[in-house]
């Protein structure tokens, strides 16, 4: 993933679209969003509150970039009413400076120019399209009651009037395959957004896709086939330097594991660092492609990387070091440098394996003559 040193802190404040006149298979808005009641002013007041006087004192303010995000629902498909009440609070921090700027999330079919002049007059910066997929029978499958012209002539629109273009996309939609998500991932990079999110599908509680999955009509994906698949579109958007701000839901009190009793999660690719293991994933790809370069058998290596990427190389539970050792016989060494940049990485032979069979052979000939 592409990511920037600067330091960026969101408020994320969660507007369910309770009216949603749509009924997206794959969406209970309710759960996702983590709460039934309508947002207020008050509320949005109060969170701002708790997180600005949560960030940590003695950051400079150059070194951060402080956000107020509305989430959850389709922000402007909310009555415009309720909108600026919400935008009128945000902006009165961007005017007085605590705040950076506002982003929102809205579906394509709910932009038009006096929409955009609404977010234009309360500041806000960016705005994030729910897309899922560029296959119109795929939308037509979800029920999202919009097609992908609906995406071209919103996005269009949104960066003809200055805003930052984000994209959301799902990976693992009913009768989506694999080529229909590069294909999506290859349609949204023409339309030149900044930033986009990956979210593989989850069955959630009371959703049409609930019912498609218990009788049979859908199978979700397992977390290996997201992961792989999810990698895939990583790659394309990486290829373009168009930055990922997040693979896989938020884990919330309801979106968590299927096996806890409050989740409202029924099925599906669940897993608490979804993201981190596509990461990792495409970490072990890179180290497996550099070895296999490699003219010699080597049995230790060394990686150097950025300290940001030291886990990922490592992987979840040491996965990748794990499968690296089982796979190809090779011990991995992670060494952090400050010097490498994030995402590059060094490798280095520690030990090939004729170096290794010398050794052996040394080490017998010393219990030999003891
Ligand atoms: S995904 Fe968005 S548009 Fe679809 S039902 Fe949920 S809130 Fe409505």
């Amino acid at each position: 993933m592409k990511k920037d040193n600067k330091k960026q802190y969101i408020i994320p404040i969660f507007v369910p679209h309770l009216g949603c006149p749509n009924d997206c298979t794959f969406c209970n808005q309710k759960s996702i969003s983590g709460q039934m009641k309508e947002v207020t002013k008050e509320d949005v007041t109060k969170k701002v509150e708790e997180y600005l006087a949560s960030f940590k004192k003695g950051l400079e303010k150059e070194d951060i970039h402080k956000e107020i995000a509305f989430f959850g629902g389709s922000f402007t498909g909310i009555n415009p009413e309720k909108q600026e009440e919400l935008l009128s609070v945000a902006y009165e921090y961007v005017k007085t400076k605590q705040i950076d700027s506002i982003r929102i999330s809205t579906r394509p079919d709910y932009i038009n120019k006096d929409i955009l002049k609404l977010l234009k007059k309360y500041g806000v910066k960016t705005i994030e399209l729910g897309v899922q997929s560029s296959n119109d029978y795929i939308l037509s499958k979800c029920k999202r009651g919009h097609t992908f012209e609906d995406v071209k002539k919103a996005s269009k629109l949104i960066r003809m009037h200055g805003f930052k273009l984000g994209h959301q996309m799902m990976v693992g939609l009913p009768e989506s395959t694999k080529l229909d998500e590069l294909n999506t991932a290859k349609a949204l990079i023409k339309l030149k957004p900044k930033m986009v999110r990956i979210y593989p599908v989850l069955v959630i509680k009371g959703t049409k896709l609930e019912q498609e999955y218990k009788t049979g009509e859908y199978e979700p994906l397992t977390v290996n086939q997201a992961v792989e698949r999810c990698k895939e579109v990583v790659y394309l958007f990486n290829k373009k330097n168009i930055e990922i701000i997040r693979i896989g839901l938020q884990n919330t009190d309801v979106i968590t594991s299927p096996d806890n009793e409050n989740s409202e999660v029924v099925a599906g690719p669940y897993h608490p660092a979804f993201g981190q293991l596509v990461e990792d994933s495409i970490w072990y790809d890179s180290i497996v492609d550099k070895i296999k370069k490699i003219n010699v058998k080597v049995k230790e290596v060394e990686v150097i990387v950025n300290p940001e990427d030291v886990n990922n190389v490592i992987g979840h539970k040491k996965e990748n070091l794990k499968k690296l050792k089982d796979i190809y016989e090779v011990d991995v060494k992670v060494t952090p440098d400050e010097k490498m940049k994030i995402g590059k990485s060094d490798l280095k032979i520690l030990k090939v394996y004729t170096d290794f069979k010398q050794d052996e052979l040394e080490n017998e000939h010393e219990k030999v003559t003891k």
